[in-house]
Parts: structure tokens; sequence; C-alpha cells
């Protein structure tokens, strides 16, 4: 019997025998770009061996970035051609500036370094920002570091490890919080109660995240975080034109309370100048999109929607990330050019609301599995405007809109209509044939609409599968759960037969 994608892995581990062979060219890229990775990672490791093995020792989140490597071989599974060397390139940007910013964090971390006048030195430059506010406005205070505090033990490891929430999750519910909320929110108030943020920076901006989970880790974040700290109001009908002055007055409020707490002035030049990389960014995204709307999709899945969050929530106005996306759509545009796919493709969807965190690397096994090509996805589509930098006003007004369209914004704010009316308009746009809605089942603003979504893809005659999860909790929602609700769809609704069957059914419960 023909070996298939799943033969590769180990019962109930996920983990991979052996690495992918995928040709000779691109088993040898792959090789050389997971050996860059590794370098990257030892490099870092050893700049300040003592402290890393300490946050090591300290953080049990620390943990789950040991197994970064695999969880890149996760993202690139089965990918070929200019998607693999896209991704590679992705991932291994992602890897410098994450490893970076943990240096950061852990140099200055009382914590790890308690009552040491460095580390007291090095928070004074340090700001910290919610994980859900861009690190746009930092870019005004060159002298300053911009952390996005929840991002590093929170989000990135919960995508590395499917395990890694379960532990703050049952903190924050053995506490006496409610255990009916998102888990995203749950893992961040677990965190709080664990004392397990790293203990750094002279002031934090938060912002106004209006769901049920999101008020009420908020409070148990701010009583242990302990930093003079301001709430970033973003207006929620953020469409509307008489909200918009509002928006402004609020990141003026912010940088004002900024520059209170670090003593520098905002420097209006070098955040014009980061507005400008970002809109050279955004411009190389515009093109990305347009190379997806083909009948050759380049690059898609996760190393494309992680890699547009961290750009747009950590890498925003940063020239070396800028560099990246033009690296990265020279390799794209010469396979578009080409008019070849190294895969197969069957389907082309669109994939809505809110990814699994704790299964990052689905969209590789619809591919695999089904040949369902995630030509676009809601999470990649944020902030779609340009910020017009020719007056002070005008860059204020393109910034209000880019943190208006963040993410966790960009569609599940606004009014339903938002998130509604763009999937039928990106379904046209994108020449899909069948539309994969992820079903968060702990969010409930979207799960107030799921009616419409099914009313409308049934008046429209569109075929949409209803995928399950829970966002970082596996132990409600797990990865097979998720492949079962599609293999269900495929096989009874669209009559399907699998590419690779041996990717049906296969354990991987215990996997990171
Ligand atoms: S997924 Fe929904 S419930 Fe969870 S943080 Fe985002 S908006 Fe809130």
């Amino acid at each position: 019997m023909k070996k298939g994608a799943a033969d590769n892995i180990k019962a109930g581990t996920g983990i991979y025998r052996h690495r992918e062979w995928r040709g000779f060219r691109d088993t040898a890229y792959d090789y050389a770009k997971w050996a860059q990775l590794w370098g990257i990672l030892f490099s870092w490791a050893l700049r300040n061996p003592v402290q890393n093995v300490k946050a090591l020792f300290r953080y049990r989140w620390m943990f789950s970035y040991l197994t970064a490597p695999a969880f890149f071989d996760r993202l690139c599974a089965g990918q070929r051609g200019a998607g693999l060397r896209a991704s590679r390139c992705n991932l291994n940007h992602m890897a410098e500036s994450i490893t970076e910013t943990l240096t950061t964090i852990f140099s200055a971390d009382l914590h790890l370094h308690p009552g040491s006048p460095k580390a007291e030195k090095l928070n004074r430059k340090i700001i910290c920002f919610d994980e859900l506010l861009p690190a746009l406005i930092g870019k005004g205070f060159p002298d300053c570091d911009t952390v996005l505090l929840q991002m590093y033990p929170m989000f990135l490891p919960s995508l590395l490890d499917q395990h890694s929430p379960d532990h703050y999750i049952s903190q924050c519910e053995l506490y006496g919080l409610p255990s009916d909320v998102c888990s995203l929110p749950s893992f961040e108030a677990g965190l709080a109660i664990e004392d397990d943020y790293p203990k750094i920076g002279c002031c934090m901006l938060t912002s106004n995240m209006p769901c049920d989970s999101s008020i009420m880790t908020s409070m148990i974040q701010d009583r242990r975080i302990g930093l003079p700290t301001q709430q970033l109001n973003v207006p929620l009908r953020w469409k509307r034109e008489d909200v918009q002055e509002y928006a402004v007055d609020e990141i003026l409020s912010a940088i004002a309370f900024i520059e209170k707490h670090t003593g520098k002035k905002c420097d209006w030049e070098a955040l014009k100048e980061a507005c400008e990389i970002w809109n050279g960014q955004n411009l190389a995204k515009f093109e990305k999109w347009e190379m997806n709307r083909t009948e050759i999709p380049p690059h898609t899945g996760a190393s494309v929607w992680l890699y547009r969050v961290f750009e747009h929530q950590v890498a925003c106005g940063v020239r070396k990330a800028l560099h990246n996306d033009h690296k990265v759509n020279s390799i794209l545009k010469k396979q578009v050019a080409a008019g070849k796919s190294p895969k197969t493709i069957r389907h082309r969807a669109i994939i809505w609301s809110t990814p699994a965190n704790n299964y990052p690397d689905f969209n590789n096994w619809l591919l695999d599995c089904w040949g369902i090509e995630s030509v676009c996805e809601m999470f990649d589509i944020h902030g779609t405007g340009l910020i017009d930098t020719s007056t002070r006003e005008t860059m204020l007004y393109g910034i209000a809109d880019m943190i208006e369209t963040s993410t966790m914004r960009a569609h599940t704010k606004g009014g339903y209509e938002v998130m509604l009316y763009d999937l039928w308009d990106k379904y046209q746009e994108y020449h899909a044939d069948m539309i994969i809605m992820f079903d968060q089942i702990s969010c409930k603003g979207v799960a107030a609409i799921n009616g419409l979504f099914e009313e409308g893809a049934m008046r429209r005659g569109i075929p949409m599968c209803r995928v399950r999860h829970d966002l970082l909790d596996s132990t409600s929602v797990s990865r097979k759960e998720m492949r079962d609700d599609v293999n269900r769809f495929m096989q009874t609704v669209m009559n399907e037969t699998p590419l690779d069957a041996s990717l049906l059914q296969f354990e991987d419960d215990y996997g990171w």
C-alpha cells in the first residue's frame, strides 16, 4: 500500500519520524533553513546563557519555546517550491525578532534580577503594550523598546505547544473565575495568578477589547502587573466618520502618557518614518493578496496569517521586516509567472473567523488531505488602509485606522455587517468554491451571528463547513475533532475522496 504523510507521524505525538522528502532541491532548501533556525536559537541561547537558563526554570511557558523547530516543521508540512521558501523566510525572520525581544525582556526582568540597578535602568526604557495593540506608536520613542507583554508568555507559546495553555487555564478556573470564557484571556489571567509575567517596563498601555473574557482578565492583570497603566480606547463602531476624532484624541493622550513615564518627547519624524515603512509592508501585502487571487495561489497557511499578525502587531514600521517582505514577494512572483503549482488544488476556500492557536498547521492538513487551498483567511486581512504622512494630523488619522483594523478588531468589531458582508465579498474576489467557517465556541460575539452566516451561505448556495475549536484550549476541542468536522463534511456534503487517506485519522493529542 502506498505510504501517506501520516505514516511519518509517531502515533499520539504528532512528531515526525524523519524529515519530509520533498524532492532534492526542496529538501535541501528546507534542511538549510532548518539549520539556520538552529543557528538563530543557539546564538541567542549562548549570548546570555545564565540568564536564559534562569528564565527557563522561572517560567513554565519558556519550555514551549524549546519546541520551536518542530513547530516550524509543522507549519511547512507538505510545502514545496515558492510556498516552502516563503514560509521558511517568514518563520526565520520571526525567530530572529522574537529571540531579540526575549533578550530585551530577560535582561530587564526583575524576577530574574531582583534589586539589580542595571535591570532597573533598562526598565526605564521599556514601554509595555497590550498584545492586541499594534506597537506603531512606540516607534515615536526610538530610544525605548516597546514590548507587547502578553505576546511572549501567552500568544506565541499557545501556538508552539498545544498544551502550554492547559496549566494556566486550570489555575484561572481554580481561582474561581468563569470557565465558559474564551481561552485567550483565561490564559492571560492564569499567567497573572501564577505571577508568570516578566516584571519589566516603566508603564503599560492597554486597550479595550469588548468581550466578557477580556473584561474579566484586565482587572486581574492590572493588579499583578502593577505598572502605571492607561487604556487606549479604540472606537468599536470604527467605520463611522464621527468617531475618528475621538480615536485620534485617544492616541494623543496615549503619547502624552508615554512621554510622562519615559521622560522622553515623542519624535514625530521617527514616527513618520515608521508609518512610511508600514505603508511599504502593506503594499507588499496587497501584492500577496493579488497573487492568491490567481489560479495558483503561491503562499497560504499559518506562515502567512501568523506572520501578518506578528507584522501588524509587533514588526509594524520595522525595516528588516519590510526587506523580508520584498524578498518573499520576489520568490512568489517567479512561481506565479511560471504558472505552475507544486500542489494539487481541488477547492479554493475562504477561511473565516478566528483560527485555532492549538492547531496552526490546520491549513497544511486541509491542503494535503483534501486539496483545499486556503486562498483567503480572515485573520490575514488587517489594516488595509495606507497612512497619509503628509501632515501630522493625517498621519494620526491613519494610525487610528491602523489600530482600529488590527488583530481581533478588524472584523469582530465595527458592527456585525463588517464580518458578514466582507465574507461574501472575499468569496467573490478570491474565486472561492467553499467556506471553512471556524466556530470558536467561546467567542460569544461571533456566536451571536452564526445564524446569519448559515442563512447567507444557504441563500447563495455556497458549501460552508463549520469547524469547532476553542482557540487555545485543546482539552475542549482537539485537533482530531477539528479534522473530523472537515472529514464528515467533505465525505457527505461534497461527496469527495481524500487526496491522502492516511491523513484522515491519526492521533496527535499528546503532541506539542
Ligand atoms: S476570540 Fe472572541 S472572545 Fe476571544 S479574545 Fe477574541 S474577541 Fe474576545
